[in-house]
């Protein structure tokens, strides 16, 4: 059961802040079902992108597409509406355990009203349910099974960063936006979020964007790498490719 995927497109994206090009006319495309990193220095734009991707920045110039839907103006919760998801660089989870937690992801998806959800009416709690269901269902995907109980302030850093994905997919996304995913992890932590990745690419079949700056990570699991530095895309490929670009060599060199 593939979701539609549609392609995700940026062009010619500006972004400034007081003066300062953060974004200087980016453009790339996300292939349908791929892993697409968005790689660079710090400061180079990266959660720039990601912010003008879900709607917190606003681009000054250019667009953003995703498949029919031109997703420029639109605020955040209309285009998490269209199945884009996000993570955020540092991690962002709420008080509670990883049901409640990833029962907020649900949300986005629950029909019901306020009112029928207060009056408890016997079509609301299935619905919670089947929620609850598909809940723990990405919970034991993302190995979080065991800790679906738990609160959330009791589990190492790795694994909340893996409820945040969690909560993520419960969104059912078709695009999939992680901000520096394996940002302060051991080896091992890193081992099994890279793993989770190339998983839920090839379970779900949904687009992947990944900002990273484990370079090792982005060469092991992307499909395409769009490379920024100071704002502008200084080059795109395979990771191989990229890899031996001298430009690229240059910016992280910091020649
Ligand atoms: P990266 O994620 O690649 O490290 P960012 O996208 O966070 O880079 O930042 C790109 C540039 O834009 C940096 O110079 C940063 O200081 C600046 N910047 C980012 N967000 C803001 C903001 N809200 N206000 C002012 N400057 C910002
Ligand atoms: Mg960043």
């Amino acid at each position: 059961t593939a979701p539609d995927v549609p392609e995700l497109t940026l062009r010619a994206v500006t972004v400034r802040f007081a003066g300062l090009l953060a974004l200087d006319a980016v453009g790339f495309t996300v292939a349908p079902g791929t892993i697409h990193a968005v790689i660079g220095p710090n400061g180079a734009g990266k959660s720039t992108c990601f912010n003008v991707l879900s709607g917190v920045y606003r681009a000054e110039r250019g667009s953003v597409r995703l498949g029919a839907h031109d997703l420029t103006r639109l605020p955040p919760h209309r285009i998490a509406g269209l199945g884009l998801a996000r993570t955020f660089q540092n991690i962002v989870l709420t008080r509670g355990t990883v049901a409640d937690n990833l029962m907020l992801g649900r949300h986005v998806l629950t029909r019901s009203g306020f009112a029928a959800t207060a009056l408890r009416l016997p079509r609301v709690v299935r619905e919670q349910r089947r929620h609850r269901e598909r809940a723990r269902e990405i919970a034991e995907f993302l190995h979080l099974g065991a800790v679906f109980d738990t609160s959330v302030a009791l589990l190492p850093y790795g694994m909340r960063k893996r409820v945040e994905m969690a909560r993520a997919l419960c969104m059912e996304p078709r695009v999939l936006l992680l901000d520096e995913p394996v940002a302060g992890m051991n080896a091992e932590e890193r081992a099994e979020t890279a793993e989770a990745i190339a998983s839920i690419r090839a379970s779900l079949g949904i687009s992947i964007v990944l900002v990273e700056h484990d370079m090792g990570l982005v060469m092991r699991i992307a499909d395409a790498v769009t490379v920024l530095d100071f704002g502008r895309r200084i080059a795109s490929g395979t990771p191989a490719e990229v890899r031996r670009d001298p430009a690229v060599i240059r910016a992280y060199l910091g020649a």
